[in-house]
């Protein structure tokens, strides 16, 4: 898969996302808290040791995103 950097559009460092962040709680750019509704699903995503990753953002967050 591609890299979370692709994915979001920014520069995000692997293996510098928090706990919140790898499994959708909080939002992979910016680290604050998604809410339920309006995040927008990044999809399933490896870390380089293979943990599943399940990364959510804020829509403006990334941009050209499709919420
Ligand atoms: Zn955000």
């Amino acid at each position: 898969m591609d890299p979370v950097s692709t994915i979001t559009g920014t520069a995000l460092a692997d293996g510098e996302l928090t706990e919140e962040q790898r499994r959708g709680a909080a939002c992979a750019v910016c680290g604050t808290r998604t809410s339920t509704s309006g995040a927008v699903d990044l999809g399933r995503h490896h870390d380089p040791d293979g943990v599943r990753l399940f990364l959510r953002a804020h829509p403006e967050c990334v941009p050209g995103a499709v919420a």
